[in-house]
């Protein structure tokens, strides 16, 4: 799909959702830098790359991509050494559900600063770059969640509809040069974040997907994938549901 030797960018990229979209563009021959604030875990993704396709340039640097000084430096060192980036998915996050009436300013704001001044950090420290280069692809990744809210989500669902809005603006922004704008709202699908719901609650959630089970981290992969790719050129300020029909537009 003409992404070979891209440059692509991923936040979080060393576990879940994160680690299935490296995967997918790494299979494609892309150079893949993950940003992630847990140093072990990237360098054993960089590794179990390695091993996997052993010809593919893949690197992880330390950051955490809430603070905006540390998403500066980093971006500067990998335009240094790179050249270039073609692509960006904002894909780290994180959730501290509680009640509105319980929730703590802390579990308010690391929420917010996570996952959606994570954007404005990396978007802001990679778009000039792009603008140059009268080329890029940004894929957001928000969730369902953002679309239709849920109980005990409020921080969560206000930094994930936040991305939409702060996404549609920016593809706006850029849209003369090139440059697209996108998100990807997931459902619920299968990693570490959804790993400790109570079986209960899982069953519940069943019952709202049409489709009756849990998407893949692959799933999302691919539809970022296609969004990054030169046959999506004209697909901009958007929100693609990969949610097995949680979400009806
Ligand atoms: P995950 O917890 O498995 O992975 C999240 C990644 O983000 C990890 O690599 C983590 O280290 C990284 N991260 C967290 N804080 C960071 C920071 N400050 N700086 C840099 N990296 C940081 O989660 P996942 O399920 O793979 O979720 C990935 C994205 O998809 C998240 O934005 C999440 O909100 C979204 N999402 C997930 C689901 C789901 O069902 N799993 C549904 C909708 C949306």
């Amino acid at each position: 799909m003409g992404l070979e030797s891209s440059v692509i960018l991923i936040t979080g990229g060393n576990a879940g959702i994160g680690r299935a979209i490296a995967s997918r563009f790494l299979r494609s021959g892309s150079v893949v830098i993950i940003l992630g604030i847990n140093t072990e875990s990237g360098q054993e993704t960089v590794a179990a790359f390695k091993e996997e396709y052993p010809s593919c340039s893949v690197a992880f640097y330390t950051c955490d991509v809430s603070q905006t000084a540390a998403v500066d430096a980093a971006v500067e060192t990998i335009l240094r050494e790179y050249g270039r980036i073609d692509v960006v998915v904002n894909n780290a996050g994180i959730v501290a559900d509680q009640l509105l009436m319980k929730m703590q300013e802390d579990e308010w704001d690391r929420v917010l600063q996570v996952n959606l001044k994570s954007c404005y950090n990396v978007c802001r420290a990679t778009v000039r770059s792009m603008l140059r280069n009268r080329q890029g692809r940004i894929i957001n990744i928000s969730s369902v969640i953002g679309l239709m809210g849920n109980s005990g989500q409020t921080n969560y669902a206000a930094s994930k509809a936040g991305m939409i809005g702060f996404s549609k603006s920016l593809a706006k922004e850029v849209a003369t040069r090139g440059i697209t704008v996108n998100c990807v709202a997931p459902g619920f699908i299968e990693t570490q974040m959804t790993a400790s719901l109570a079986e209960s609650h899982k069953q519940a959630i069943l019952q709202d997907i049409p489709m009756g089970y849990m998407g893949g981290p692959e799933d999302i992969a691919e539809a970022v994938y296609f969004l990054a790719s030169p046959v999506a050129r004209y697909i901009t300020g958007q929100v693609l549901a990969v949610d097995g029909g949680m979400v009806m537009h």
